[in-house]
């Protein structure tokens, strides 16, 4: 009786069996096949019976073939099944990362694991290619800074990957890791180095973009990118940090079991060694109310002192640290403000809330008469009159936490700009201010990037938000397509070489157009704030004209339900488009909030209150419901993400490239626990598989003549010499596919020979051998 493994899909519709939402590609063996019907038995010895022609559908695997290994190209046959098992066999055995190619999958352990010692960091120190050693988090940095010395080629690594899946922490293991191999280098040593220096940013960004979400304790509410400046000697010269998208949303409430900000939780614990501050318990403040106050894993006393030591390292002096938690105090007293009355009717502030306002101005150093009449009245301008009318009552709410957000907005943006000047140095000097410091890269530089950015994101309901995070990682996907599968069809025809069979993949420039492209999606809704009588409505029903015919484009199910589906590359997401509007305009919060921040006797409130005007539109129009009225739409909240993004790709599609795909194995982050169903769509959505398809279909391996007669020149020293290079290079291969039966059939290009994965690896083992 037969019985090689196979691999079943429960998540395939079959009408006689229910399928299985809770499994994919599980493996079973063939007990019986008699009478046209084949009875199959699982893992966990379920039974399961099914047609011949059904059987035809599954996936054979050779016996061994699951157990794991360190680079997926070297299976013989790569299924979706065969990726899946071997990293669930890895997880199981705590080898959490696997290797495609220049893709490193990391599986998140959930458990600190032995691996990245100091032993672990010397190992891949010393190693001359980092594939002489298991996968690795340290191989990729290894790569990268080797990239820079030889290639002397800007790198990029991308991280990426779902909440809670491990981008963060791979990023900082990555930068120990660069940090360790270049240390010293600038003259400094220790925490004053530039390398130091880097590493205490971590602690900054995290209490005051890092919150407790159902997802991950410790997730990142922004995305962050890390540029590296080295000299040509792979001396570190400087750093620089850019954000996206913070979650400013979550200052004023969070979600059912998910936390504010850190930094909140960290100074109402240390709220006894401030007692300048006056602040007093979480629950006596609405914005935090609802916060969960514990979260597993985080030790807020603990961070807390990191932070202040980390601020203190990177030059924050006591006073502008004494500031900023000053703002922070008067963001929660703000948030105490309420107010009273009927729906429609104008706000009122009531006793309680007159107290709070005047704490609020207390803190913030303001004058207490213009903050409450900054949020109950606004004034219009209407031709040429200026008539002051009164908030209601969710107007004033409205424009109390925007004032609230807008603060945490500007203060965090303040820290980057304030640490970007502190690594803008490579002396290890620090200075006050945050302006004159250079961060320009000189010619003979080269630049080192990590990006930690959201990974795609589907929800029960999505948002602009969830717009552009998918956007970016359109966009990153679209590089992927290029790096990865253009550039090899590229070269082959540049050489000359036939490809063979069409190498196909999943081209996602249509989505990007459709979004971020002239006349897409993103230019509509900024076309939108410049029409008098638009709404989230008026704009969902352009989008669906103009753009009707893209079959990327899905219309939503119940007609007038302001939304619409985008065929996203890794899955259809349905967006709805309430607050779209007023999202992408980011009024300003009060009237002439800029002036009014400035007239604080707290110089870091002033600072947060400079450049404001030319950042966002104006809040003259009183009415929630009407979009703003302005000559142009250059400066709304979607075009500044747009501008960045795309800076940020124009930044990675001129580097070299390196991918971290994050996994995580299971919802409720343990150790140990491997649901194959949420691996599977994670890997699917990585493109990881698309990746090993097209490697060994098309050459992977492609070296120019030289490089090759220096690597394999030592198999055979029969070959004459006095050749041309790309002759010499013929004859060599020539005489091993005869005399060691070399697979596959190598193709010669102008410059390069282009190897197939199977030829590459028989090289290899014959050279190691030699
Ligand atoms: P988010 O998008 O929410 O920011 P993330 O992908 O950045 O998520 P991390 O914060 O890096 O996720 O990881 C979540 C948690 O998983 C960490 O707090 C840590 O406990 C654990 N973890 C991640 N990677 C590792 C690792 N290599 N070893 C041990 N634990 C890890
Ligand atoms: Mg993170």
């Amino acid at each position: 009786m037969p019985s090689t493994p196979r691999t079943a899909t429960a998540t395939r519709t079959r009408p006689r069996e229910a399928p299985r939402p809770d499994r994919v590609w599980c493996p079973c063996r063939l007990q019986s096949v008699e009478g046209g019907g084949v009875s199959l038995i699982f893992e966990d010895g379920e039974r399961w019976s099914c047609s011949e022609k059904e059987l035809q559908e599954l996936d054979p695997v050779q016996d061994g073939q699951l157990d794991g290994v360190e680079d997926i190209c070297t299976l013989s046959i790569v299924t979706e099944a065969a990726l899946l098992y071997s990293v669930r066999a890895r997880y199981f055995r705590q080898e959490i990362y696997t290797r495609v190619a220049r893709i490193l999958i990391s599986v998140n352990p959930f458990r600190a694991l032995p691996i990245y010692s100091a032993r672990h960091l010397t190992d891949f120190q010393k190693a001359k290619d980092s594939m002489e050693l298991s996968p690795h988090i340290f191989g990729t940095g290894h790569d990268a800074l080797r990239g820079l010395a030889e290639n002397g080629k800007d790198q990029a690594i991308v991280i990426s990957g779902e909440s809670g899946a491990g981008k963060t922490e791979s990023a900082k293991f990555l930068l120990s890791y660069v940090a360790e191999c270049v240390k010293g280098h600038d003259g400094q040593d220790g925490l004053q180095g530039l390398e130091g220096r880097v590493l205490q940013t971590n602690p900054i960004l995290e209490s005051f973009g890092n919150a407790m979400t159902t997802r991950n304790a410790n997730s990142s509410r922004f995305g962050k990118w890390l540029d590296l400046r080295f000299s040509e000697a792979l001396h570190m010269r400087g750093g620089q940090i850019t954000s996206y998208l913070l979650e400013v949303t979550r200052v004023c409430g969070q979600s059912e079991g998910e936390r504010g900000f850190h930094i909140f939780f960290q100074l109402l614990q240390a709220r006894r060694s401030l007692p300048s501050l006056g602040l007093q318990e979480p629950s006596h403040y609405r914005y935090l109310k609802n916060s969960t106050l514990e979260a597993p894993g985080i030790d807020d006393a603990e961070d807390f002192a990191k932070l202040r030591q980390a601020l203190q390292q990177l030059g924050f002096s006591e006073e502008e640290q004494m500031q900023a938690f000053q703002i922070l105090a008067g963001i929660l007293n703000l948030g105490n403000c309420d107010f009273y009355n009927q729906e429609e009717e104008d706000a009122e502030l009531g006793l309680d809330g007159e107290s709070f306002v005047a704490e609020a101005a207390r803190k913030l150093k303001l004058c207490e008469a213009k903050l409450r009449s900054g949020l109950l009245r606004r004034t219009v301008v209407t031709g040429r009159d200026e008539i002051e009318t009164f908030l209601r009552l969710d107007q004033a709410r409205a424009a109390r936490d925007g004032l609230a957000r807008m603060l945490y907005g500007r203060l965090f943006d303040w820290l980057i700009r304030r640490m970007n000047a502190t690594l803008a140095m490579s002396n290890g000097g620090h200075r006050s201010g945050d302006g004159g410091a250079t961060n320009a890269v000189h010619s003979s530089e080269r630049l080192l990037g990590i990006l930690d950015i959201s990974g795609f994101e589907s929800f029960a309901t999505n948002s602009l938000e969830q717009l552009l995070i998918n956007l970016s990682n359109e966009q990153l996907q679209l590089q992927f397509n290029e790096a990865v599968f253009k550039s090899e069809i590229e070269d082959c025809l540049k050489e000359g070489v036939d490809l063979g069979e069409a190498i196909l993949y999943e081209d996602n420039s249509d989505v990007v157009a459709l979004l971020d492209g002239k006349g897409g999606v993103l230019d509509m809704l900024d076309e939108e704030l410049t029409m008098p009588k638009a709404t989230d409505s008026t704009f969902a029903n352009k989008v669906l004209k103009g753009h009707g015919a893209t079959s990327r484009l899905i219309a939503p199910k119940f007609q007038g339900s302001a939304s619409f589906g985008i065929q996203h590359y890794a899955a259809t997401v349905t967006y709805s488009c309430e607050g779209f509007l007023e999202k992408n305009a980011d009024r300003l919060p009060l009237d002439q909030v800029a002036d009014f921040l400035q007239s604080s006797e707290l110089p870091l409130l002033q600072e947060l209150g400079r450049g404001l005007e030319t950042q966002a539109t104006n809040a003259a129009d009183a009415s929630p419901k009407r979009p703003v009225l302005r000559s142009s739409a250059r400066r709304s909240a979607t075009y500044r993400f747009r501008s960045s993004l795309r800076e940020l790709m124009t930044k990675i599609f001129a580097s070299e490239t390196h991918y971290v795909r994050c996994i995580k194995p299971n919802a409720a982050n343990r150790p140990e626990e491997f649901t194959s169903v949420m691996v599977h769509e994670q890997l699917r959505y990585s493109g990881v598989l698309e990746a090993v398809r097209i490697r060994k279909q098309g050459f992977s391996c492609r070296m120019p003549f030289q490089d090759f007669l220096l690597r394999y020149r030592c198999l055979s020293l029969l070959v004459p010499g006095s050749l041309g290079q790309g002759a010499t290079v013929e004859m060599l291969l020539h005489w091993a596919a005869k005399q060691l039966q070399l697979p596959g059939e190598p193709q010669f290009g102008k410059t390069k020979v282009f190897l197939r994965d199977t030829t590459h690896l028989a090289l290899e083992a014959h050279r190691k051998a030699a």
